[in-house]
């Protein structure tokens, strides 16, 4: 199969009239556009989203008595907005809980190649920073919680912690057993936070939302963030979650290559349900923005593709490196190297969108979504 684009994105630029020859689901070979038969034509193509915090979509939720089939609802939902693979995200729940989303990871990764793995976002948090987690489940590391988190068939985990809550030898351990600690929902000290970058841990959930904030004597959980080049960090692009200002802000501090764009999206996004329950209290939409009764943020309804937009129009980066936020940045920080790019012999994941950046096509090894 061929797919001509007027621009395609090859590593950190666009380049004009490329054909890009697909076999068996991977790129065999890129050259410059001839006159010839093609099955698709494109204006842009580039590789398909990567989301690291999705909690769920299409009117679905990551919750007490989630399946498989709910985890595939969700992906489906996302799919649609560019979304190739996500990380199904399970907010601070009982071990019970924890216990049926692992199950139904491993149910949904044998059906497909979207599901990399899974995100627990908490228990393991600060109740200073608790935003709408549940205070009753927040919790220290158990044993069981330490062995069910760190199962093989889970694919890639990912875990937001608050490093005042889990010590650093518990972190190091994680991260030997190739767990990815991400650092959250927490109240800590900047030296509390350095300690569990050198433990292993290698970025920060939702800057700016839920942590310590920056202030001359006293930098937080946000001054390391920005501060520590090494260190990746996914944002809400949303324009609720984080003021336009502080997202260049982020952007100029640790470039493209360290910040990701996430969606932490909630049942309500790619869905029209105005109100949707939340533990005891329920989710109200509007105008894009997704609220408890008293008035709390409570995630997102926005989708990968609108945060892609929001970077480029709004922040002005280009849109090279808009897309690489959502693609071959939340990819490296995972530590697959194969996904969220174009290239020889790498697996045909794209997206293909028109002049106006709407999405027009989406291809998953190949094979159209
Ligand atoms: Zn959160």
């Amino acid at each position: 199969m061929k797919i001509r684009a007027k621009r395609l994105l090859l590593d950190d630029e666009f380049v004009s009239d490329q054909t890009v020859l697909i076999e068996h689901g991977k790129t065999i070979d890129i050259y410059p556009s001839r006159h010839e038969q093609v099955e698709h034509d494109v204006h842009y193509l580039v590789p398909s989203y990567i989301d690291l915090q999705v909690n769920g979509g299409g009117g679905v939720l990551l919750q007490e008595g989630v399946t498989g089939t709910d985890i595939l609802s969700v992906v489906n939902a996302h799919s649609i907005f560019g979304s190739g693979f996500v990380l199904p995200t399970l907010i601070t729940n009982s071990y019970r809980t924890m216990q049926q989303c692992t199950e139904a990871i491993i149910h949904a990764r044998s059906q497909t190649s979207a599901v990399l793995g899974v995100h627990f976002e908490g228990p393991w948090l600060a109740s200073a920073k608790k935003g709408i987690h549940i205070e009753e489940h927040i919790r220290a590391p158990s044993d069981a919680e330490l062995a069910l988190i760190t199962d093989k068939r889970l694919g890639k985990v990912f875990i937001t912690l608050a490093p005042e809550t889990v010590p650093v030898d518990v972190i190091a351990d994680l991260v030997a057993k190739g767990v990815i600690v991400s650092l959250g929902h927490s109240n800590a000290t900047h030296e509390q936070v350095l300690a569990a970058i050198d433990a292993g841990a290698t970025g920060f959930t939702h800057l700016y939302n839920a942590m310590s904030g920056l202030q001359g004597r006293n930098p937080g959980m946000v001054g390391v963030a920005l501060g520590e080049n090494s260190t990746y960090a996914g944002i809400i692009v949303d324009h609720h979650h984080v003021s336009p200002y502080a997202v260049r802000l982020a952007y100029q501090s640790k470039s493209y290559e360290r910040l990701c764009l996430v969606t932490d999206a909630m049942a309500h996004a790619g869905s029209s349900h105005e109100v949707l329950p939340y533990f005891d209290t329920q989710i109200t939409q509007r105008d894009g923005k997704l609220t408890t009764p008293d008035g709390s943020l409570a995630g997102s309804c926005l989708t990968m593709h609108e945060a892609v937009l929001n970077m480029h129009q709004d922040i002005e980066v280009p849109l090279a490196q808009s897309v690489i936020m959502a693609t071959r940045t939340p990819a490296n920080w995972l530590g697959l190297f194969e996904l969220g790019r174009i290239g020889i012999n790498i697996p045909s994941n794209l997206l293909g969108l028109n002049s106006e950046l709407a999405i027009t096509s989406h291809w998953r090894h190949g094979v159209l979504v």
